[in-house]
This record gives structure tokens, sequence and C-alpha cells, in this order.
């Protein structure tokens, strides 16, 4: 990576949310920023610094942790600091609403600190933005969403677009990209009520105000990926955005002395020529018992290589299931390197429930997905995997709606098309095509390398 000569090394803050998918890719922010000579603060939390410490070990970064309120909502349990360690997603808002109560140990911390150029903080710690104006300190949000879902979501709520059709598949044509399709189920419940009220509300309200008034917005993407949403975002909404991702590509996955078990699996697996599909949901996925049975159902009937990484035991998931298939499958239960699976040479499936950090981790390894959406703006990630950049298929429910239930036979079926299918292998195509763009973007010259450039630049004379 360049550093641009003609500026100054910055001091930079960082404020991750609690999230271990808002926090990875802010810390690889943090390395892009310190290979450039630049000075970071990383702000958590205290149980969430073990994470940030392992992350940026041996480099320069400052870590402040502050403490988690406690008993600020009763539905929180004491000791939960992070989102992935929460009973149910339900309470997200709830737990997310907790951290405006650090705001007063956040600006005590920023008064001791050097000079501070600007602040990247998450879009959930919208208060940090009160805060940044109180020190003169440009702010910019990180949201962690893809152009395409952010401008879908400019363009439907204002224009109350979901409120026109009967049910909840309809298709809707989202005016400014007349290509684009979505339905209600698309969307969250809380968020298509024609007037929507509440805790969660209010808080995206808060959010979204704090957006449209903060210096400038920070996307995990990069233009060549989605041109048309970059320029549309950057004509109609605001702030201002950056693109400076895929940020999974800032450092290479960790070397480590021994192998894990299951990437000694998969060299085993390439040893005898063999393809493996990856399955895993993310950090915060909730699946009813009901579906994961099926999943295990299809995948032992599908015959594919698997590699399912899941904190479920195998009593929740299926008696026997893994003695069943132990010739070609596996049941990964620890925390994995993500990055480390999908850039394995035998990985060429990825079924994913489409959180932005998976669905370009897998574009950067060329791996096509299986598209399996659960919450957040995850379906339409989906949307943008099968429809737009065509790196993917997407899993068959049983009525077709987008958030229907998946039964084996469907699950084998679209496992299969993407392993060994035209269309697995088309996507396939598509998402190489796409690594190799991915890359050139962050490197020297790159557009989301001379976007770093650029913003460092502009916050030297701000
Ligand atoms: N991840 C990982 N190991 C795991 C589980 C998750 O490295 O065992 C990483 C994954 O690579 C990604 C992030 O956690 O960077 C999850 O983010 P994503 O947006 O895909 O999903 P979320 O967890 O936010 O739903």
């Amino acid at each position: 990576m360049s550093s641009n000569s003609e500026t100054q090394a910055h001091h930079v803050v960082l404020f991750p949310f609690m999230s271990k998918g808002h926090t990875i890719p802010i810390l690889h922010l943090a390395h892009l920023l310190l290979r450039r000579g630049h000075a970071v603060t990383v702000f958590t939390t205290v149980a969430n610094r073990p994470f940030i410490d392992h992350s940026i070990a041996h480099t320069s970064a400052s870590v402040v942790d502050l403490p988690f309120p406690q008993n600020v909502a009763d539905d929180i349990p004491a000791g939960i600091e992070s989102t992935d360690k929460l009973p149910s997603m339900s309470l997200f808002y709830s737990f997310a609403n907790c951290t405006k109560h650090m705001q007063p140990a956040f600006e005590r911390a920023i008064e001791t600190l050097p000079r501070v150029n600007f602040i990247v903080s998450d879009w959930f710690l919208w208060w940090t933005l009160e805060s940044a104006s109180k020190f003169n300190i440009p702010r910019f949000v990180y949201h962690g969403m893809s152009y395409y879902s952010a401008a879908v979501n400019w363009a439907v709520f204002p224009n109350r677009l979901l409120f026109g059709p009967e049910s909840d598949d309809e298709l809707i044509t989202v005016d400014p990209f007349p290509w684009v399709k979505v339905t209600r189920n698309d969307f969250e419940q809380q968020f298509r009520e024609p007037e929507p009220k509440g805790l969660d509300f209010e808080f995206f309200m808060n959010a979204a105000m704090a957006q449209m008034n903060s210096y400038g917005v920070i996307f995990n993407s990069f233009h060549e990926l989605e041109p048309f949403f970059v320029d549309y975002w950057n004509r109609e909404c605001s702030p201002k955005a950056w693109s400076v991702g895929p940020l999974c590509l800032a450092e290479r996955p960790k070397e480590s002395h021994s192998k894990p078990s299951w990437v000694q699996w998969l060299d085993k697996k390439r040893e005898q020529g063999s393809s493996v599909l990856y399955v895993a949901f993310g950090s915060q996925a909730d699946i009813s018992p009901a579906q994961l049975k099926e999943i295990a159902i299809g995948l032992e009937a599908s015959k594919v290589n698997f590699l399912w990484v899941t904190r479920k035991t195998e009593s929740e998931v299926l008696e026997g299931f893994e003695e069943r298939v132990k010739d070609w499958g596996i049941v990964v239960r620890e925390w994995v390197d993500q990055r480390e699976i999908l850039m394995h040479e035998c990985v060429q499936g990825f079924l994913s429930h489409c959180g932005w950090n998976s669905v370009l981790e897998s574009i950067c390894a060329g791996v096509p997905i299986l598209a399996w959406p659960m919450l957040a703006e995850q379906h339409l990630n989906a949307r943008m995997v099968a429809e737009e950049i065509k790196v993917g298929l997407r899993v068959e429910t049983v009525d077709g709606s987008v958030r229907g239930f998946v039964k084996w036979e469907g699950l084998q079926k679209m496992v299969r098309e993407l392993m060994e299918g035209e269309m697995g292998k088309e996507a396939r195509k598509k998402g190489n095509e796409l690594a190799v763009m991915a890359k050139k973007a962050v490197d020297d010259g790159g557009s989301s390398c001379r976007t770093i450039d650029l913003l460092i630049h502009e916050t030297c004379i701000v």
C-alpha cells in the first residue's frame, strides 16, 4: 500500500460496535492506517478487549477499554458486552441502546488523547457524533453495508414503497433502479409498519440523523463492484461516501505454527482432488431447531463434502449425524478464521447467511455463494449476490417466500447445483472475475487505495 508523502501522520480514533461483524472490518481498517504510518486508538469495552488485542498484537495501535454500562436495561444480562453473546437477537436494540451511557466516559478519554484528526465510529454508536462535534473532530460513520443495500433502503423508505402491495411477497419495483425488485419480506418487521414507532424505530432515527450530520460514511466496498449504486449514493444521498474496501484484503489471515484440525481436513480433501462446501451463518444467526435439522439432513443427503461451522451441539442438530457423514463432512464448533477457509483451494462453494463481510470474503476468494439470508439487511445482500452481481444462487424455500422454511430436499438440490451444476459454474466464473477486481482496487493505485489517500489528505485541512 502506498502512503501519501505529502500528508503528515494522522491520529485516528476507531470505535467499532460490539459485534464481530462490525468489529472485524474496523480492525482491518486499523491495520491499513497503521501500515501507512498513522497513529490509531481503538475504543472498546473491557470484555471485548482480548479480541481487539489479539487482532492488533505487535502493532503500535493503542486500545482504550471503557466499562460497558451495567444495570441499564433489565433484559440485558450482566456481563454481556457483545451481540453474539445475547440470548436472542430480539434484544439487539435494547443492547445497542445501553451504549449511549458510555458517552461521558468516551468524552473524558478523548480529552486525554493527543489531537485526533478524525473518528470512525459505528452507525449504532450514533451518539459519538455529539462527542466528536464537542471536540471539533470530523466523524465518519461505518455501517458495514453494501452501496446496493444502502441505496435500496434510501429509495424505499422515504418513498413509502413498502406500503403499496397487499402481500409481503409481492415484488416491488425500486424506482431509481427499475431492474431491482424487492418484497416487503426483504425488510425487518419493525420497519414495515406504516407508522413505525417504539424503541427500535427511535434508535434507528437517531442513528440515521447522526449519519446525515456526519462528515462522511466509510463503505466496505469498492467502486468496480457496484459502480451504479456508488454513483447513486454520491449523487442522491448524504453524507459523502468513501469506498475503502474490501477491508478483508487489508491483511492476510494470520499464520499459525500448528494448523487447526479443520484446515488439515481441508488439506486432505485437496490431496484427494475433492471440492468442499463451506457452511456458516455468521456470528449471530438465530436458527430454529427444526431448520437446523433440515440443514443436517440436506447436507447428509447431498453427499457433497462440507465443513459446517455452528455453535450448536450435536443433540441440538441431529443425533448420530456426525458419525454418519464422517467420510465427507465435518462440524466445527470453535471460532475459525473464515477467510483462511474460504481461500483454501478446495473450498468451492459457501452456504451463507449473506452478512456483508461473508459476502465480501467469498468474493475475494472467488467462491460462489448459496444465499440463505436471515436478518438485518442480509435479504438485500442475497438479492445483490444472486440478481445483481450474479456470484451466487439462492436456497429454495417451501412456499417461495424469502423468509420461508427450507426443507432438506430443496437444500440438497441447490447445494448440488452450486457445487456441480451449470448455474454454480457460471457464478464461480463471475466470482473469480470479481476477486481479481477486488485485489486491484486495494493494490497501489487502485480505486480504494486512492480513496484512502484522498480521505487522509482531506482530513489534514478540515
Ligand atoms: N467469523 C469468523 N469466524 C467465525 C465466525 C465468523 O472469522 O467462526 C467472521 C467472518 O469471517 C466475518 C464476521 O465474522 O468477518 C461475520 O460477519 P458477517 O457480516 O458475515 O456476519 P454477522 O456475524 O455480522 O451476521
